[in-house]
């Protein structure tokens, strides 16, 4: 094995989430929305590795698989003009760096909930075991955890919509403070991907062979960007508390993978040059095969479309794919 030793029914359409901040609007902020910056923290090159968190990552010949394509993704992705397309759009984030992931072959009790707070446990005893890489500002780990579990998170609301008021999630970041390979106090930050199908839900966008490998690169395109602008809670975000993910959940490939389009700082959606897009169903006027490719401008064909606060209000009301906590 190349990895170090250590290794219900879902809605079909959820949004990711991240931790839950109290709103703190302001009636302009409401009229216009924008990604604002909130004085706090940014990871300007994060540091990408990968948990894979239970037995069945190493002891089931299809998901072991997946591990490899997750790992691919991880590489990839921190290298590729997804994390540039967030420094052309004014986010001080920039390309990061990998480190080869590890397996948790924990035994997972599929009728229960996994915690958050049994989460943060396994990272911890990984990095005290040496199977992780040591936690700094930087460091950012990505845990992918197996099939058929479904999360519940520190507020209360599980992956699978039917604790809390979340109506379901794919993943979350996180932080927490616990302790480096010596022993010293640090804030560690992750994110958490689900296995979509059962218990968990899938990204309705993605078929065939893009279904759940796609899902949950879809997902961590997604936490490994809101992670890098808002490590903390402190960083960017809108007046709804919505981070850089969070408001439109439409897909594109890069580089043969499967990403999630982001928003620029006037929350119009995002992919990067050379990106195809997969879905276009924000603001609904876009073809499905728009030849546009972002460059961190507005997606409606490249234009500098004018603000309409109106069709953005609509769309932050009933629109698709938006994280409202
Ligand atoms: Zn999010």
């Amino acid at each position: 094995m190349w990895f170090s030793k250590r290794l219900p029914v879902a809605a079909p359409h959820s949004p990711r989430r991240r931790p839950y901040r109290p709103a703190v609007g302001s009636l302009e902020a409401r009229l216009v929305p924008t990604m604002t910056f909130h004085g706090g923290s940014v990871i300007p090159h994060v540091k990408v590795q990968a948990l894979y968190l239970g037995s069945d990552w190493s002891s089931s010949a299809r998901l072991y698989q997946q591990t490899g394509q997750l790992e691919g993704f991880c590489q990839y992705v921190v290298h590729s003009r997804y994390m540039t397309m967030l420094g052309s759009m004014g986010y001080g984030v920039g390309r990061g760096s990998w480190s080869q992931g590890a397996i948790d072959p924990l035994v997972i009790d599929k009728g229960y909930y996994l915690e958050d707070s049994a989460i943060q446990g396994r990272i911890q005893d990984a990095i005290s075991a040496g199977d992780l890489r040591s936690p700094d500002a930087s460091r950012l780990y990505v845990v992918f955890v197996e099939g058929g579990v479904s999360l519940i998170d520190g507020a209360g609301d599980s992956s699978d919509g039917a604790q809390g008021d979340s109506g379901g999630y794919f993943g979350y970041h996180n932080q927490f403070d616990g302790g480096d390979a010596y022993g010293r106090g640090v804030a560690i930050h992750y994110a958490v991907v689900t296995y979509p199908g059962a218990g968990n839900p899938y990204d309705r966008h993605l078929h065939g062979a893009q279904r759940v490998v796609g899902t949950m690169t879809s997902t961590a395109s997604h936490e490994i960007a809101e992670a890098a602008t808002d490590p903390d809670g402190d960083g960017w975000f809108d007046a709804r508390g919505n981070e850089v993910g969070d408001v439109a959940d439409d897909d594109a490939l890069l580089g043969g993978y499967v990403v999630q389009a982001l928003v620029n700082k006037r929350e119009r959606e995002c992919v990067p040059p050379g990106a195809r897009w997969l879905s276009h169903e924000y603001f609904g006027a876009a073809p499905y095969d728009s030849p546009f490719s972002g460059d961190a401008r507005d997606h409606r064909h490249g234009q500098p479309a004018p603000f309409d606060h109106t069709v953005s209000d609509a769309v932050f009301a009933a629109g698709p794919g938006l994280a409202m906590k």
